[in-house]
């Protein structure tokens, strides 16, 4: 018969793992099963300035890789799973997963959110040859080519600003005449030498999918319906996130773009009654703090409701 486990954790990025010290320092002998984008979010950043106690910063993957030890070292476990469908009102409650069927009394999803694709064919077969929605992993690539940046909100920003620092030259195209940015940062992009803000304008196709390389953008302008190429070695995509709730449609309450909702910061609820056992964490069900020491607080919360729910039970 499968083990019932006291504990398993979906998603090992900032959330999941402070979940994982906090439950495995409380002896529950957490499982975090790591999707397929191990670390998560801090995994494909650069230098993380904004998380306490490191005063010079640090980088990301670093602090990742410090989570996991220190759960590990209270006797939290890993295991690189799949998981496709979750039974929430089960229980045990069941995860159908790529490494077999898994069954816990309590489950904290900290399941994230991965970045936004446009969806177009042309960009997906580009994907690592041009294509790509992490400045911070791919920037370095780009030195003195001329790239596009997609999204008018900060991310898109943010993302132009720090591609300059390899780039020759950055068109950021926005599908609104109207920006979503913050004023600062908007003016940020606007006031750079190598940054050009063009609006009104979606990409349409990108060229070089024979190539197996980005040779340029098809765009049509949607105030004329004019049709232009742009000319780049590289498109970034700025366009924001989508939590990663698949495996739980049906069985929790999510909102309208597929968030987890909450209630009381970390528990989950099914037609708005909560469901036992079932607690959420991080970028999954946040967004809009969306930060390191946010999701590790909010994991910390998930952790410790977990063991106040298997306490009262008798576990
Ligand atoms: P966001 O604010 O939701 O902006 C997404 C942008 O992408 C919007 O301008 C949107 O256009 C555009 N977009 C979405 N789907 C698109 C599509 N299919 N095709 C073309 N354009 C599309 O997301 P975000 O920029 O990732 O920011 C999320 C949150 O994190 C915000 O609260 C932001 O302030 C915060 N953040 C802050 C910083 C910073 O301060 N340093 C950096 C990054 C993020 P529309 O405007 O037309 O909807």
């Amino acid at each position: 018969m499968t083990e019932t486990r006291d504990t398993v954790i979906l998603g090992s990025g900032c959330a999941g793992l402070t979940a994982a010290l906090y439950t495995a320092r409380a002896g529950l002998k957490p499982l975090v099963l790591e999707g397929h984008e191990p670390g998560g979010q801090l995994s494909i950043t650069s230098l993380v300035e904004n998380f306490p106690g490191w005063p010079e910063g640090i980088q990301g993957p670093e602090l990742i890789e410090n989570m996991k030890k220190q759960a590990a070292r209270f006797g939290a476990t890993y295991e690189q799973a799949d998981v496709t469908r979750v039974e929430a009102d089960a229980h045990p409650i069941r995860l159908h997963t790529s490494i077999g069927e898994i069954h816990t009394r309590t489950l904290i999803v900290a399941s994230g959110a991965s970045a936004r694709w446009l969806g177009l064919p042309s960009e997906q077969k580009l994907i690592g040859h041009g294509v790509s929605s992490c400045a911070t992993c791919d920037g370095f690539f780009f030195r003195d080519k001329e790239i596009a940046v997609v999204g008018g909100g900060d991310s898109a920003m943010e993302e132009a600003i720090f591609l300059s620092r390899f780039a020759s030259k950055i068109t950021l195209l926005h599908r609104r005449d109207a920006f979503r940015a913050s004023k600062i940062m908007l003016e940020r992009a606007t006031a750079h030498p190598k940054i050009e803000l063009r609006t009104n304008t979606v990409v349409e196709e990108v060229l070089g999918v024979e190539e197996n390389e980005v040779k340029g953008l098809r765009l049509r302008d949607v105030s004329n319906g004019e049709r232009s190429v742009l000319n780049v070695n590289g498109m970034f995509l700025g366009i924001g996130h989508e939590p990663n709730t698949k495996m739980l449609a049906g069985q929790i309450d999510l909102d309208g773009e597929g968030y987890i909702k909450t209630t009381n910061q970390v528990f989950t609820t099914r037609n708005g009654a909560i469901v036992p056992g079932v607690f959420a964490c991080g970028d999954v069900q946040d967004r809009r703090y969306r930060q390191a020491i946010t999701a590790a607080g909010s994991g910390c919360m998930a952790a410790l409701e977990a063991e106040k729910y298997l306490e009262e039970r008798g576990h």
